[in-house]
């Protein structure tokens, strides 16, 4: 019996990375995950090929973040993904996983960039968890994904770590609100994590990257999804409002 049994999920971004990770990993505990993606539709049929073929259920969703109208598109597919599947809209589980890094540095950083970074980072799980408040019951979880780079600091991503501050005040007020509907809302901040970015495939910074990590090895995305698993579960009904440290370690300076 897995520990999500007849709950159902949405993992925003999981058709990679952390995101993907924390996807096959609810449903490995019995949830019915929908897998959104923007861009990367082969991988997450793919996500929800793996899901399937290891007994599990899920469907994927499309809707680009940070436009005109996304929270609306996004729910239009979870809504009907799971009612064709459960003949309801309850949504038991959300995670805001999807995100962007910046990249750019301090002095060259656009307007436009930084509208794009908060409109995708930050504003865009506030109103992803007041649509899917409307479908949540009592029990429900949310945890959204934070960054170490609100803790250490990085001058490389500064308007970045700005979103991720704005992202950790969702759980904070957002707990006291939801308390009385026993619906706890967390945050957990990975540190440096294994994505597609080709970093990743250059031994000497994987080396840099791991060295800043308590246990010398850079995170993998299974590390941050069974936290956010954890997280999911009656085991923590216990925690809300909380600042979840996955970095590794990292955080110790
Ligand atoms: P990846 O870069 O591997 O994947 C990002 C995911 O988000 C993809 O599924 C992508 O969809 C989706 N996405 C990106 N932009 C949009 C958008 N505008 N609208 C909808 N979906 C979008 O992610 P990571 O695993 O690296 O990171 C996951 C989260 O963890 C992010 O919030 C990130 O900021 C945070 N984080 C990452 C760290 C790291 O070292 N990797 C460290 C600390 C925090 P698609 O590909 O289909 O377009």
């Amino acid at each position: 019996m897995g520990r999500l049994n007849g709950k159902t999920a949405l993992v925003t971004g999981s058709s990679r990375g952390m995101g993907r990770a924390t996807a096959i990993r609810l449903a490995q505990e019995g949830a019915l995950v929908a897998v959104h993606y923007t861009n990367g539709k082969e991988a997450a049929d793919d996500v929800v090929a793996t899901i399937e073929k290891d007994g599990g259920r899920a469907f994927a969703v499309r809707a680009e973040l940070g436009v005109t109208g996304d929270v609306h598109e996004l729910f239009l597919g979870v809504e009907q993904g799971l009612k064709d599947r459960t003949g309801s809209t309850e949504l038991n589980i959300l995670v805001n996983n999807a995100g962007v890094m910046g990249g750019v540095a301090a002095e060259d950083t656009t307007p436009e960039q930084f509208d794009r970074l908060y409109a995708v980072n930050a504003k865009a799980p506030f109103f992803i968890i007041q649509r899917a408040l409307k479908n949540m019951p009592s029990g429900g979880r949310i945890i959204n994904i934070s960054s170490g780079l609100t803790k250490v600091a990085n001058p490389e991503e500064i308007a970045y770590a700005m979103t991720k501050g704005a992202v950790e005040q969702l759980a904070l007020h957002f707990a006291k609100l939801l308390g009385p509907r026993n619906i706890t809302i967390n945050s957990v901040a990975p540190g440096i994590t294994r994505n597609g970015n080709p970093a990743f495939d250059i031994p000497e910074v994987v080396d840099q990257m791991a060295a800043l990590s308590a246990f010398n090895r850079v995170g993998e995305p299974q590390d941050v999804a069974d936290v956010v698993a954890f997280l999911a579960t009656d085991d923590a009904r216990w925690i809300t409002g909380a600042f979840v440290d996955a970095t590794g370690g990292t955080l110790l300076g």
